[in-house]
């Protein structure tokens, strides 16, 4: 897919004041710091689009763009920030599990996974709690250029070994590098190929 236009629609502070209509959502998620504005500016070819923040955890508002005119492109604030009050730590903010559970134009969530880490205990939970809600998502993991292909494939796979403990079928994965442009094309093709449908 060729990205001709990409622009921002609007922020908003819960699910129920997202745009209307039927355009279809693909959201981005994960710990705040995973390299998703990164990774959103890299899949639009747009270096500000998605604010590469120096304060991890300050975007708590759901961020709509608008993408050729034809899909929406939705950043989700991350999740389990230290620094953030622990009420909000103790399971994931309603903002997230509103728009997560209730918004009928999502059609697919990409949760980020920073590929240096072991399996996370609240990755793994967020996963499990996509699992039993039915919602349609698939693991990005992060950057990779960071690591050797080694190390990579040691750490994907202890993913891939968690995962199968507790479900038959494994989620869809993408290895992405917002530095070197990997995944995107994978990731691309992917939302293309959806929105053919
Ligand atoms: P966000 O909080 O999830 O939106 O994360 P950011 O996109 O703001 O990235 C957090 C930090 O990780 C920044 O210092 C980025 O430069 C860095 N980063 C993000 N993606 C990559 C990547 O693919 N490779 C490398 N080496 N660094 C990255």
């Amino acid at each position: 897919m060729n990205i001709i236009s990409a622009t921002f629609l609007c922020s908003s502070q819960k699910a129920s004041q997202c745009p209307a209509g039927d355009m279809r959502e693909f959201a981005f998620i994960g710990r705040s710091n995973v390299g998703k504005s990164s990774l959103i500016n890299m899949l639009t070819q747009r270096t500000g689009l998605a604010k590469v923040s120096g304060t991890p955890g300050k975007t708590r508002l759901i961020n709509h763009f608008t993408i050729n005119e034809q899909w929406a492109l939705v950043d989700l604030p991350g999740y389990g920030y230290a620094k953030v009050s622990r009420r909000e730590r103790s399971g994931f903010s309603s903002l997230i599990t509103d728009y997560v559970l209730n918004r009928e134009q999502l059609y697919y969530l990409f949760v980020l996974i920073d590929a240096r880490h072991e399996p996370l205990r609240i990755d793994l939970e967020f996963i499990r709690f996509l699992g039993i809600h039915g919602v349609p998502f698939g693991i990005a993991f992060t950057k990779a250029d960071k690591l050797s292909q080694a190390q990579l494939d040691r750490n994907i796979g202890n993913y891939r070994k968690q995962l199968s403990e507790e479900w038959e079928e494994l989620p869809r994965m993408f290895v992405t590098s917002s530095e070197k442009g990997r995944g995107r094309d994978e990731i691309l093709d992917f939302i293309e190929n959806c929105l053919e449908q």
